[in-house]
């Protein structure tokens, strides 16, 4: 029986042993980075500072430079071990791309050269073609180009020099996440600065921070080869639940078993080598499910971090014979994967622009921001929810233990209070504290009501947590470009619109203070719709939600839509983040990678269905009904031989109902993809596969889970949950 030897081999499988560096991590830490140090160590002085220089003040780079910088670059790689390089992005596909090249150059005698020139460096010309880009290449320019991101450090990873860099139409659209994300982040720095400096006029730079905490499975490798479903999809497409999952909660605190624990160490030495500061690591709520976070990073980094993870994950799963699920929802029944965006704001002076400080003022720079926050959230709830919808995250969102598919803000009962307070204030009262500082609102006692900010609301999908806000519906396959991208572009909208009506105020006459509390009165009153602390898994928070006029739409394909809003073509539009045409392609490639993935799961679960299940539960029939005859003939006692026979119909009569049902869906499910794959326009598809071929999908489940409990332990095809989810 293959299922059994290969539980055999999966549990009996010992902890690999990990090859710890002879050195402290602080001095293999980027040891794969080509980071200041380095860049010192391998540059001339003079292209270290100008290097430095348009790093550090955004200034395009000559050629001259770029050829100098590439110079150093190449001799630091070959340093390290490296033969190729390679230009790094990120396209719409999750994920990242890569071709690599060897540095070698034609010497014109007949040899080669290791070289590698500005021009490579800074510019190349993937063949793209396969890359998914909206119609974009082909109704404007077959080709696209990446070219460096000097903000992001390049890196050494498989002996390949990865150089970080965007990726672009000949016209100019973007073709990836990495460029809209530096377009929303120069937005959010340039609005933030301009409010940032009625606080303090010296600040230069308002930056965006991310730290993210990204959920994932680990299963054994011999287990995963033995599901299809698995190794096509990314997660299981029937499997009935385990006796025992997760109810007894013993697996967040639990002991991480030997062989995790291994794989875990060689993931960190790993990420500490390539500069990611992982830090936390731990078990997650269902069994075998583990969080890795990183301290966090400038937001756009922090991204590249996050990617260069998720390559680096997999690659050391397997070194342990595991395989890791990056998959939203790879086990039904328990929890699913979220990848927690913790983002906040920061001025270049070091002060976090989300948390609460020493003084009234400072405070009220505190109240200022968080309470634009909320209003961009607000005004943008649909678009928000977007960003982080996908084919499989649509499988989490909504389910019972992650937040539901409506975008609102915790913000617990301390910052509750005090926007309570405000906004409730008569304008006497404001002008009376505007003159006093914030005295009688209780502004100036933040700090000491803030400190103990620990009531956490897990059910919400947008929770400030003292000093940053944590975007939660962030799904754990998900690139947090696509968040962010959409946070950052709303929160410098709102900025911008908030910075407008105070310096109207001011020029009015009214005092600084005076202006920002009025200001920051109307935005607390409007925005008062996004602001829920209740139980976000709770069916009266969804009707409250729609009373409130917040987006709750819940179809994948659907919520996509919001994207085309007006609110969102102006937002993006004034920003620079996005034209029309880009969004528009944007949303063609997501509607088209929706239907493409429940196309092969539809695909999938069709064959297992046909070709595993059935003919299993047809030969397991068979032996009953021969049974049931032998009885018949055997058993004198015929009242006893009547009772067995019906028990034993009953069973027979069950398991053909379930497979009759099970080839009707399939041949439903096949018939409806038929007719979706007819329909040209991307949405329209999508909405077919959403509405027509996915629901098939749950019934072949249901009825196929069902049989798994009726057919001998010993003929089921496939590895059993409560084998798949609890490593030894
Ligand atoms: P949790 O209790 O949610 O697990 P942690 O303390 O582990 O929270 O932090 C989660 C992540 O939040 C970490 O990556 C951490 O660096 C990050 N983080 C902390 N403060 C900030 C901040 N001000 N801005 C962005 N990220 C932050
Ligand atoms: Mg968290």
């Amino acid at each position: 029986m293959l299922r059994f030897k290969v539980v055999e081999e999966a549990f009996d499988r010992k902890a690999v042993p990990v090859e710890i560096p002879a050195e402290r991590p602080d001095q293999y830490y980027g040891s794969l980075v080509f980071n200041r140090k380095k860049m010192y160590e391998y540059l001339p002085k003079k292209t270290y500072e100008a290097l430095i220089d348009a790093i550090e003040n955004k200034k395009p780079i000559s050629r001259q430079l770029a050829d100098s910088v590439a110079d150093g670059m190449k001799r630091w790689a070959v340093d390290n071990g490296a033969r190729h390089y390679t230009h790094w992005f990120h396209p719409l596909t999750d994920g990242t791309a890569e071709k690599h090249d060897a540095f070698i150059e034609p010497d014109g005698k007949g040899g080669v050269v290791e070289e590698f020139t500005g021009k490579l460096l800074v510019q190349q010309e993937p063949d793209a073609s396969s890359f998914p880009n909206g119609g974009i290449r082909n109704t404007f320019e077959a080709r696209g180009y990446s070219a460096w991101d000097i903000s992001s450090p390049a890196f050494i990873l498989d002996k390949t020099l990865c150089i970080p860099t965007i990726f672009i139409s000949y016209t100019g659209e973007s073709l990836d996440y990495k460029t809209p994300l530096l377009r929303a982040l120069n937005a959010v720095d340039k609005a933030g600065t301009d409010v940032a400096r009625y606080f303090d006029p010296e600040v230069k730079h308002v930056m965006s921070y991310l730290g993210w905490e990204q959920e994932y499975f680990l299963v054994d490798e011999a287990l995963y080869n033995a599901r299809p479903d698995l190794v096509l999809t990314g997660r299981t497409l029937m499997g009935h639940e385990s006796a025992k999952n997760q109810q007894l909660e013993d697996h967040y605190f639990g002991a991480i078993p030997s062989r995790v624990e291994a794989f875990m160490l060689d993931l960190e030495i790993e990420c500490h080598k390539l500069g990611i500061p992982a830090k936390t690591r731990h078990n997650e709520v269902a069994p075998n499910q583990f969080e890795l976070a990183p301290i966090f990073e400038e937001t756009n980094l922090a991204n590249d971090h996050n990617l260069l993870l998720m390559s680096l994950i997999a690659e050391v799963a397997r070194r342990h014979n595991f395989r890791v699920l990056l998959h939203e929802k790879p086990f039904a029944g328990i929890n699913g994967s979220g990848k927690h965006n913790n983002w906040s704001l920061g001025t270049d002076k070091g002060v976090l622009l989300f948390a609460p400080g020493k003084t009234p003022m400072a405070n009220l720079q505190f109240i200022t921001f968080v309470v634009n926050v909320m209003a961009a959230v607000h005004k943008h709830n649909a678009l928000l929810k977007a960003s982080i919808m996908s084919a499989t995250n649509g499988h989490r969102l909504g389910a019972n233990e992650a937040p539901p598919a409506i975008i609102s803000i915790f913000t617990g009962s301390q910052l509750s209070d005090i926007l309570d307070k405000l906004e409730k204030s008569t304008k006497d009262e404001l002008i009376n504290l505007a003159g006093k500082e914030g005295m009688s609102l209780g502004l100036a006692q933040i700090p000491e009501l803030m400190i103990d900010n620990t009531d956490r609301n897990r059910t919400s999908p947008f929770a400030f947590t003292g000093n940053r806000f944590e975007f939660r519906a962030v799904g754990s396959s998900a690139n947090c470009a696509s968040a962010m991208i959409a946070l950052n572009s709303a929160v410098a909208e709102q900025l911008t619109d908030f910075k407008a009506k105070v310096d109207e105020r001011i020029a009015r006459g009214e005092s600084l203070t005076h202006a920002l509390l009025e200001e920051i009165k109307v935005l607390i009153t409007a925005s008062k719709a996004i602001h829920f602390d209740g139980n976000g898994y709770s069916d009266e928070w969804k009707e409250e939600a729609a009373r409130r006029g917040l987006d709750c739409e819940s179809s994948v394909p659907k919520v996509f839509d919001a994207y085309l809003k007006d609110s969102s073509i102006e937002m993006f539009g004034k920003l620079g983040v996005f034209s029309k045409v880009e969004l528009e392609a944007r949303n063609e490639v997501k509607w088209e990678m929706y239907t493409k993935k429940i196309q092969i799961e539809a695909r999938v679960l069709g064959d297992l269905a046909i070709n595993h299940i059935i003919p299993v539960a047809t030969r397991y029939q068979s032996i009953l009904v021969d049974n049931l005859v032998k009885i018949k003939h055997l058993f004198t006692d015929e009242k006893k031989a009547e009772k067995i026979v019906a028990q034993d119909l009953v069973t027979i009569e069950k398991i053909s109902d379930h497979m009759s049902i099970i080839k009707e869906e399939v041949d439903k499910m096949v018939q409806a993809r038929k007719k979706a794959n007819r329909i040209e326009n991307e949405r329209e598809k999508a909405i077919a596969y959403h509405d027509t071929v996915a629901p098939c999908m749950e019934v072949i489940r249901y009825h196929i889970d069902k049989l798994e409990l009726m057919v001998d332990n010993e003929m089921w095809p496939l590895p059993k949950y409560r084998e798949l989810l609890f490593i030894r």
